[in-house]
This record gives C-alpha cells, sequence and structure tokens, in this order.
C-alpha cells in the first residue's frame, strides 16, 4: 500500500514540501487541497514588483501545471479542508469529499486581520492573495489618493508603490514610529524620512476608527476628530495563525500550531509547516512563530526530510527583507531590544547596518542595501559568537573580523 500524503494549505510552505517531496523521490501518492483558485505562489512581490506592474503573475508561481501533472502530484485548488478526522485519519473537504491520509502535512498560513470598526469596512483594500494585489494595482494606477493603515512592512510597501505613482498617501500609524513591532528605532527613523522625501504623510498615535463612504472620496475618521478623505483605503494591520483545523480536531495550539524541531505536532502523523507553526528555536532559546518565506521554505525541507527518514532538526537564525523604494532591508535574527547598538556603515550613502547586542552577543543585524554585514551577521548570531562592544567601534567594521 502506498502512503497518502495531503497537503492542506497551498501556498509557499505547502507548495515547497511537495516540490521537495517529488524532488527526493517520495514514493507514496502526495494531494495538495489549497482554497486558493492559483497554483501555489509566492507572495512577497504582491506588494513590490507584482504591485507596480514589473512582475507577471507566472512568475510568482512556485512550479507550472506541468511540474505537478508530470510527477503525479493531484492539487485540488478551490476546495476547503472543513475538518480532520484524526482518529480515522481522513480530512473532509468543502464538497463533503473525505480524503484519507497516511501523513498529513498543515501549511495553512494566517489570516489577515481585519479592520473591526463601524463604517463603510467591505471597501476597506486588503493584501494577501494574487486577487488583492492587481485589485490594488488597478486602484493605484487609476486613482489620486491613497489612506493607509497601519506602517508595517506591507503598509510601507504600498505606500512606496504608491508614491511611484504620484498619488497622495496618508499612512495613520497608532504606535509613534514606523515598523515598530519588528525593527528598531533607527531603521524606523531612517524609513520614515526616505517616504517622507517621497511625499508620504504620516499621522502617528492615531487610530483610525470609522469609515464612510462619500461620492468619490472615502473619509476615515481618526482618533483625534480629524478625517483623512482618500479614494482607496487600505489596511496592512498584521496576520494571526490560522489555526481553526488544528485547534477543532484537538491538536495542541498555542500562538500557532505547536511544532517539535521537526515540525511534528502533538500527533505523530500530523507535521505543519510555514506561517501556522509555534516551533523551538534553540539560538534564542525561546518559541517562535515566524511570518516569512525562509521559515516556510525551511519548515517544509525539515518535515520532508522527517518523512523520508533523515530528520535534520529545524534550528536556524530567523530572516525577513523588505523593498522600498531603492532600499533593500534584510533583517537576520529578531530584534527584541538589546543592551548595544551600533551603526555600521553610512546613513547618507543609505549603505549601513545596525548591529543589535544582548549579553555581548549579536542578536539582530538590520542592513540597509548592505548585504555583506546581512551574511556575515547571520552566521555570527548562529554561532552565538561573543563580542565586545569595543570590538564593534571600528570605522567600517568588516565583520568578517569577528567570526
Ligand atoms: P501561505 O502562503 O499564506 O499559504 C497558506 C495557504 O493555505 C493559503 O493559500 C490559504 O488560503 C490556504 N488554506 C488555509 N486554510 C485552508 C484550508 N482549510 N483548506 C485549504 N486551504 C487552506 N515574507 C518574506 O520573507 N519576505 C517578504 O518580503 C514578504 N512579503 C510579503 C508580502 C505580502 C503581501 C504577504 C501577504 C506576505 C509576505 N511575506 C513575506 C510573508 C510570506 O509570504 C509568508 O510567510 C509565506 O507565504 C508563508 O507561507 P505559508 O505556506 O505558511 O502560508
Amino acid at each position: 500500500m502506498k502512503d497518502e500524503l495531503i497537503i492542506i494549505g497551498g501556498g509557499h510552505a505547502g507548495g515547497m514540501a511537495a516540490v521537495l517531496l517529488v524532488q527526493k523521490k517520495f514514493s507514496g501518492n502526495i494531494t495538495i487541497i489549497g482554497d486558493e483558485n492559483f497554483l501555489p505562489y509566492q507572495r512577497p512581490a504582491l506588494s513590490k514588483s507584482f504591485l507596480l506592474g514589473a512582475t507577471q503573475k507566472e512568475s510568482l508561481y512556485i512550479k507550472n501545471k506541468d511540474f505537478y501533472n508530470k510527477n503525479g502530484v493531484s492539487i485540488l485548488l478551490g476546495t476547503k479542508v472543513v475538518s480532520i478526522d484524526r482518529k480515522n485519519k481522513y480530512v473532509i473537504l468543502d464538497n463533503e469529499q473525505k480524503k484519507i491520509y497516511t501523513k498529513l502535512i498543515i501549511a495553512s498560513g494566517s489570516n489577515l486581520k481585519e479592520i473591526q470598526f463601524p463604517g463603510d469596512n467591505n471597501s476597506i483594500s486588503y493584501l494577501r492573495t494574487i486577487d488583492d494585489s492587481e485589485k490594488l494595482k488597478n486602484d493605484i494606477e487609476s486613482k489620486n489618493s491613497i489612506a493607509i493603515i497601519g506602517s508595517g512592512y506591507i503598509g510601507l510597501e504600498i505606500a512606496a508603490t504608491a508614491a511611484k505613482n504620484n498619488l497622495d498617501i496618508n499612512v495613520i500609524e497608532f504606535e509613534n514610529r514606523v515598523m515598530s513591532r519588528s525593527a528598531s528605532s533607527q531603521i524606523s527613523s531612517f524609513f520614515e524620512s526616505k517616504h517622507k522625501k517621497a511625499g508620504v504623510n504620516f499621522r502617528f498615535g492615531l487610530a483610525a476608527t470609522h469609515i464612510k463612504n462619500g461620492d468619490k472620496n472615502k473619509n476615515l475618521f481618526l482618533s483625534d476628530g480629524t478625517t483623512v478623505k482618500a479614494e482607496i483605503v487600505a489596511a496592512g494591520i498584521g496576520v494571526e495563525p490560522n489555526i481553526f483545523l488544528a485547534k477543532e480536531s484537538g491538536l495542541k495550539c498555542k500562538n500557532g500550531i505547536i511544532v517539535d524541531q521537526n515540525c511534528l505536532t502533538s500527533d505523530k502523523n500530523i507535521f505543519a509547516i510555514g506561517d501556522c507553526t509555534n516551533h523551538p528555536n534553540d539560538i534564542y532559546g525561546c518559541s517562535l512563530r515566524l511570518e516569512s518565506v525562509h521559515n516556510a521554505v525551511e519548515q517544509a525541507k525539515t518535515a520532508v526530510k522527517y518523512i523520508l527518514g533523515s530528520p535534520t532538526p529545524y534550528c536556524q537564525v530567523p530572516w525577513f527583507w523588505s523593498d522600498q523604494y531603492d532600499i533593500k532591508l534584510q533583517i537576520a535574527g529578531i530584534y527584541q531590544g538589546c543592551d548595544a547598538q551600533i551603526i555600521n556603515g553610512s546613513l547618507k550613502d543609505e549603505k549601513f547596518s545596525v548591529l543589535s547586542l544582548k549579553n555581548n552577543r549579536l542578536t539582530a543585524v538590520e542592513s540597509v542595501n548592505k548585504p555583506k554585514d546581512f551574511m556575515l551577521g547571520k552566521k555570527l548570531i548562529e554561532k552565538q559568537t561573543r563580542i565586545s562592544t569595543k570590538q564593534l567601534k571600528v570605522k567600517n567594521l568588516d565583520l568578517k573580523s569577528l567570526l
């Protein structure tokens, strides 16, 4: 009897798991069940080059249809898994079909947080899927003004695209700086001034409280009593792990589906990978829930290796990137405060890194157009190399000297 491997979710992690299983000659049957109507695809470009019209849809796909057909991978698109019967090892689909599994991979990703305040909420644009990005792209190309709620990566990447299209842009942010959840204050202030130079107006320390559609503009009411008028209102206010199926079926969940270093859940036949997981990380000595391509790909590799009998526990330095204007921001590690911080390079030349240390160890490297620092910093974090602040106080430091 052949193994029946079912993957719930045809996103980045689910798609990569199927591709790796094929490449590593998995002998069982592979089925991907995804509720979107697209083949597994990469999302980063949706808020960057695809939103700008510089990338074609076909290049977003992890593999084209021929790959799955040729390798016997079944893909059920536009199909949702509605429950998992762990005792009898099958999943139930929204068309009431049952699918038996011997191994199951949950790659259900995350759900967008949506605006809950009163008013014409359905006129707010979000950005998660190809359809969302195409709609927003058309709006940006045809309209004159946009209000963006939230100044995280997605909000700022939308702002950068809108600025290139010469729209009037207002960004409303509850905190007092951009990217406050994940970046240091130095990086925040650098990006704030970059956006301001491009004409973006920030409204910090304010919440949007209500939205009302007018004839042309939408009226967005703010907590200080003022109103922002804009033809487009978009929101990027974060995501939550999609744990519905896991929780309903009794798998252990806490801020994500709890998995071990092999991506195994509390059921030995069920793996979880990507945005939906909460997993241990020995480098930081804590559990992490990450929303990144690196994590999706590496957890897919980890689960596949375990399934194929050569477990390689997942323990890596998390990393992420963002493109805004001509700036590439690359972040290695987790910025969670620090006891020392050093800027390596030149802010004026827009080529620098912020190095954050805690207890004489590098915990995060945020590099602006300085990929070498990012690569070497990642290695230093991984090796948990002891570094003194004195060692870092060298002009134009080559991080290689610390390895
Ligand atoms: P997803 O790619 O979200 O896939 C999950 C899939 O499962 C979805 O298609 C979902 O609809 C489906 N699904 C859920 N439940 C069910 C069900 N019950 N039945 C069937 N299907 C189901 N990361 C970076 O590292 N760098 C970036 O620059 C970056 N930019 C981004 C820009 C945007 C606009 C977005 C949205 C994300 C970005 N990310 C970026 C994050 C990155 O794309 C995600 O971390 C990655 O896609 C996670 O992969 P995943 O497979 O876990 O989840």
